[in-house]
C-alpha cells in the first residue's frame, strides 16, 4: 500500500463475554507506514481488540476492514495469509529450538494453508528456502548473530524481537504487537523501539498495545486510549499526554 493510505479500519467493533462488554463499539483507523499505540489500564480490552482484528475471537458486532476488504468473520489463518501478522502478550517460542528454527517453523505453519494447496504445491516451499527466508528476517531485526542459539537462552528483549521476526516471516503488511516492551529493561526497550522505527521506515504499519507511556510517546504517530472497553481518547501522543481523562484513567483509579 502507498504511504498514508488506509490499511486498517475498525468500525464499532464490540465483544461481549456473557454480561461483560470487553470491547464497547470501538472505532479507529491506521494508515500505511504508521505506528499506532493502543494503550489503557489492565482489563481495558486491548488484547481482546487484537483478537477481534486477527480472527482469534469473533466479534459480537462491528466490522474490520484490511486494505479495503472486510476481514471480520474470517478465520485467523486466512487473516494472517492476507497480510496481518501478530505477536501475543506472552512469549510463545519453542525454547529448546534454535532462533532460526523458531522463525522458519512459524513461516511454515502460516504458509501451509490447506490440503488443496499442499497437493498442488502452490504454497509449499522447500525447507532450505524457509530457513533462508528466516535468516533474512532475523538479520533484518538485528538477530543475525544468534541464528543457532537456543531461543530459550536469549534475553527477554531478544526473545520479543525474535517473535517479531517470526511474525515478519509470514510477510505481513500490518503487524500487531501485544505489549512487546512489557518487562524489558531500559536498554532493551530502546533496542526494540529502534527495530520498530526501522520497520516503519520500510513502510510497515504497526499497531502496538503498550502500558508504558514513555515508550509510546517517543515511538508512535498516533494513540488510541481504551478504558473499560470504551475509547477514551484518540490523538497525537503529545495531545494524549495532556488529556485530563487519560491522566485520570491512569493515575486516578
Ligand atoms: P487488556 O488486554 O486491556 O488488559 P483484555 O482484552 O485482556 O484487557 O480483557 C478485557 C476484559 O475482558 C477483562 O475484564 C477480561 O477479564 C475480560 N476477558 C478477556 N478475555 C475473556 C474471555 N475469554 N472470557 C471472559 N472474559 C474475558
Ligand atoms: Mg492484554
Amino acid at each position: 500500500p502507498q504511504a498514508g493510505s488506509l490499511v486498517l479500519e475498525v468500525n464499532k467493533i464490540r465483544k461481549e463475554f456473557g454480561g461483560l462488554v470487553a470491547v464497547n463499539d470501538i472505532s479507529f483507523t491506521l494508515n500505511a507506514g504508521q505506528i499506532m499505540g493502543l494503550i489503557g489500564p489492565n482489563g481495558a480490552g486491548k488484547s481482546t481488540t487484537f483478537n477481534l482484528i486477527t480472527g482469534v475471537l469473533s466479534a459480537t458486532s462491528g466490522q474490520v476492514s484490511f486494505l479495503g476488504q472486510r476481514i471480520d468473520g474470517k478465520p485467523a489463518r486466512e487473516i494472517s495469509r492476507l497480510g496481518v501478522g501478530r505477536t501475543f502478550q506472552h512469549v510463545q517460542l519453542l525454547p529448546t529450538m534454535t532462533v532460526l528454527e523458531n522463525v522458519a517453523l512459524g513461516a511454515h505453519l502460516r504458509r501451509n494453508v490447506g490440503v488443496v494447496s499442499a497437493v498442488l504445491h502452490t504454497e509449499r516451499r522447500s525447507e532450505a528456502e524457509l530457513l533462508h527466508e528466516a535468516a533474512v528476517q532475523l538479520q533484518r531485526v538485528g538477530l543475525g548473530d544468534y541464528l543457532y542459539e537456543e531461543a530459550g537462552n536469549l534475553a527477554l528483549g531478544q526473545q520479543r524481537i525474535l517473535e517479531i521476526a517470526r511474525a515478519l516471516a509470514s510477510d505481513p503488511l500490518l503487524l500487531l504487537l501485544d505489549e512487546p516492551a512489557a518487562g524489558l529493561r531500559y536498554k532493551e526497550k530502546q533496542e526494540l523501539a529502534k527495530v520498530l522505527s526501522q520497520l516503519r521506515s520500510e513502510g510497515m504499519s504497526i499497531l502496538l498495545v503498550e502500558h508504558d507511556m514513555d515508550f509510546v510517546m517517543n515511538l508512535t504517530d498516533k494513540l488510541v486510549v481504551m478504558d473499560f472497553g470504551t475509547k477514551l481518547a484518540e490523538g497525537l501522543p503529545k495531545e494524549i499526554q495532556e488529556n485530563p481523562a487519560v491522566l485520570e484513567a491512569y493515575l486516578g483509579g
